[in-house]
């Protein structure tokens, strides 16, 4: 349990402006300001403008992605995000240590293009499922596992098998610990195979979603990996999940007109998002006091719950906030840029 609930890496992520945002003569309000780095177009800090009273706050994070750059060398690319974000994740499951890596942003902001990317441009999912079956040692007898989950309204769907008898239930085993029933699991050997799931599960996630007269983004996608392998220098057998979790959009619904499932849709989401930010805080928290955290609410929210062992316990964590540029969005880049820095915030 040595890195039990150890500092969270966190990244911001500035997507381009949009041609809407573009067409609308939207102005800047997110900039990078701490110096890129020689190797990295890193920044470590970032500015955010009130477009209405212009007031600057400024915020420091472990990485600042750019996109808006000038100077293209200085903006970030996949790759960039996954060094910071992904690889410590590959390392940290092939020594036997779990791994959470959370998307966190307003609908639009480049969640699932970070995550998941576009064939041009592979995000952190697959860039890491390269890394990883890349490191497997065939001689370490490596075991894969992959699983591929929604969570809507707090409820459990397979994206995986779909299946007709409801909900999966998230169950307690006392010696397999926290699992979820029923849900598909696939042994994979490649990244390649790896990644035809992921896309299979992602079709899945929108056509269930249509199907509910939903939309995708109002649901959290976490596709999950057991890796083991013999360790070898010990040749005892490691075992490590890592979760790779797609976020419901965070926007607040408009206080009026939000009525029937569209209302009952965006509690779950807030409520979910804040257990989530209160398990992580109070983790971080008691990780810097070296204490071990006494009440962690995990039972708030099928998320938290889902993730208890791999956010508690032996455990790398991951955050990449995505936000907009535009002055247009600067109340809903406000919260998530104080969402990420709480969850910072030792
Ligand atoms: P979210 O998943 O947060 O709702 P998306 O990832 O779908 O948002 O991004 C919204 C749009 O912006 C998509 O068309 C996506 O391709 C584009 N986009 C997001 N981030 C970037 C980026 N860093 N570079 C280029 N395009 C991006
Ligand atoms: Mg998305």
């Amino acid at each position: 349990m040595s890195s039990s609930g150890a500092k969270i890496t966190v990244a911001l992520r500035m997507r381009p402006f949009s041609s809407r945002e573009a067409d609308e003569g939207a102005e800047q309000v997110v900039h990078m300001t701490g110096a890129p780095s020689v190797n990295s177009p890193q920044h470590t800090t970032c500015t955010l403008t009130d477009p209405d009273s212009g007031d600057i706050r400024k915020y420091v994070f472990d990485a600042c992605f750019d996109s808006t750059n000038p100077a293209g060398s200085h903006n970030a690319g996949q790759q960039d995000v996954y060094v910071v974000l992904g690889a410590p994740l590959v390392l940290a499951a092939l020594s036997g240590v779990n791994g959470c890596l959370f998307a966190y942003g307003q609908t639009g902001a480049g969640k699932t293009y970070s995550m998941m990317g576009v064939e041009s441009a592979p995000g952190v999912v697959p860039l890491l499922l390269d890394a990883l079956f890349a490191a497997l040692d065939r001689n370490a007898n490596p075991v894969v596992v992959a699983s591929y989950l929604e969570i809507y309204n707090e409820e459990l769907m397979d994206l995986l098998q779909p299946r007709s008898g409801g909900p999966l239930a998230v169950r307690e085993h006392p010696a397999r610990g926290v699992f979820v029933q029923g849900l598909a699991r696939v042994g994979v050997t490649s990244a390649a195979d790896a990644g035809r799931l992921l896309s299979e599960g992602s079709k899945m996630r929108s056509v269930a979603a249509t199907a509910m007269n939903a939309s995708s983004s109002r649901s959290h996608a976490v596709f999950m990996l057991d890796v083991s392998v013999d360790h070898p220098a010990s040749g005892q057998r490691v075992n490590a999940k890592l979760n790779l979790v797609d976020l419901a959009g965070s926007e607040r619904q408009a206080k009026t007109g939000t009525t029937g499932a569209r209302f009952k849709e965006a509690v779950a989401i807030n409520s979910s998002l804040s257990a989530l930010g209160n398990v992580i805080s109070a983790l971080s928290k008691a990780a810097a006091k070296g204490s071990k955290p006494k009440h962690v609410a995990y039972r708030n929210s099928v998320l938290t719950r889902l993730l208890q062992q791999s956010l508690g316990g032996n455990s790398r964590t991951a955050m990449l906030a995505a936000v907009s540029p535009a002055h247009t969005n600067f109340e809903e880049t406000l919260s998530t840029m104080r969402f990420a820095k709480r969850v910072r915030a030792i």
